[in-house]
């Protein structure tokens, strides 16, 4: 068994976890992104944490890439007509998860247990395991004002346009053992094609991950959420742009430099390899489009093959 520690934000992390949770041989375990959980309705909702629970259960909505499937919204439209501001679109068996996690939580269960109880029930393989247990939220900072990131993302569907990023909590913020543990232990680490402002910065900027990862003697790889200079869906481009980074692979791999050793790139972005190697990347060219399980199968495998040459290289040297 190799055990592989993946870094995922929501929808483009879970493909990547589906990829390699299905290879033998893989001991997989998934450190998340909880700085875009938010309060809807009293309730604690952790949308990228759901993501990958869903995706890694079978229970995902494929259409969309998030939520449950065969949902109804009954619940909110009782909270509508009740007066809520309801654009937070939530699923009634949805709505049962958020409903547990909130009691657990006022019970004083920590996070991270919640999450990892919640997988087991739903039947998730692999471990999904939180960064930290302490509330990190991101905030968007944009010429309509501070903005959750819910609110910039769902209610204003990315149209401002945005000036800052912060994320609230992050200096008292201490990480949980699990994903130190995670991170130490782990034969091999992967960076998902997630979001690198949004859904990876949060995990790195927990006081001691991004040590850990630099520490690790371990081959590291990240995957590019580019395809063809372009983001396959959300907000990372224009982020990255209105932030003043470069909105392509070699942005990506200026973002993990000393994070990681490989920045898997689609072989239509070949023409960055040279500027992707003057960052400290190794640039490998495959296609990293995931449009069905076969996709995410072959992607993951091509990384674990990245991963054991450059072990068996460091073997060698
Ligand atoms: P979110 O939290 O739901 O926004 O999801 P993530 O942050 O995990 O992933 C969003 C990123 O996934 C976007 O920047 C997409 O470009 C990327 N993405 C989505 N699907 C794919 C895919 O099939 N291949 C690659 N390489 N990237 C993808
Ligand atoms: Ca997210």
């Amino acid at each position: 068994m190799t055990r592989v520690t993946l870094l995922a934000g929501g929808v483009g992390g879970a493909k990547m976890a589906e990829g390699l949770a299905a290879l033998p041989g893989v001991d997989l375990t998934v450190i998340g992104n909880v700085a875009d959980d938010d309060e809807f309705h009293g309730l604690w909702v952790s949308p990228d944490i759901d993501t990958l629970s869903y995706s890694l259960a079978g229970l995902i909505d494929r259409r969309q890439g998030w939520g449950v499937a065969d949902e109804g919204h009954r619940a909110l439209e009782v909270l509508a007509r009740l007066g809520q501001d309801c654009w937070m679109s939530l699923g009634d068996r949805d709505f049962g998860l958020h409903i547990w996690r909130t009691m657990r939580r006022m019970r004083g269960d920590r996070p991270s247990v919640i999450a990892a109880d919640a997988a087991r029930a739903l039947g998730v393989g692999p471990r999904i395991v939180l960064p930290t247990d302490d509330r990190v939220q991101t905030r968007v900072r944009t010429d309509a004002g501070w903005l959750s990131f819910q609110e910039y993302f769902v209610r204003e569907k990315c149209a401002p346009e945005i000036r800052e990023l912060r994320l609230d909590g992050i200096e008292a913020a201490r990480p949980t053992p699990e994903a130190l543990a995670a991170i130490a232990e782990a034969e091999a680490i992967v960076i998902a094609p997630s979001n690198p402002l949004v859904s990876i910065a949060p995990i790195l900027a927990v006081p001691g991950i991004a040590e850990g990862l630099r520490q690790a003697r371990v081959p590291r790889i990240a995957v590019s959420p580019f395809i063809a200079g372009k983001v396959v869906k959300g907000p990372a481009d224009r982020m990255m742009a209105a932030l003043g980074l470069r909105a392509d692979a070699v942005g990506v791999a200026e973002r993990y430099a000393g994070l990681a050793d490989v920045l898997v790139i689609d072989d239509l972005d070949s023409a960055h390899s040279a500027a992707i190697a003057a960052r400290g990347l190794h640039p490998e060219c495959r296609p990293i489009l995931m449009r069905d399980q076969g996709d995410k199968q072959r992607l993951a495998a091509e990384v674990l093959e990245i991963a054991r040459m450059l072990a068996a290289r460091e073997e060698v040297a």
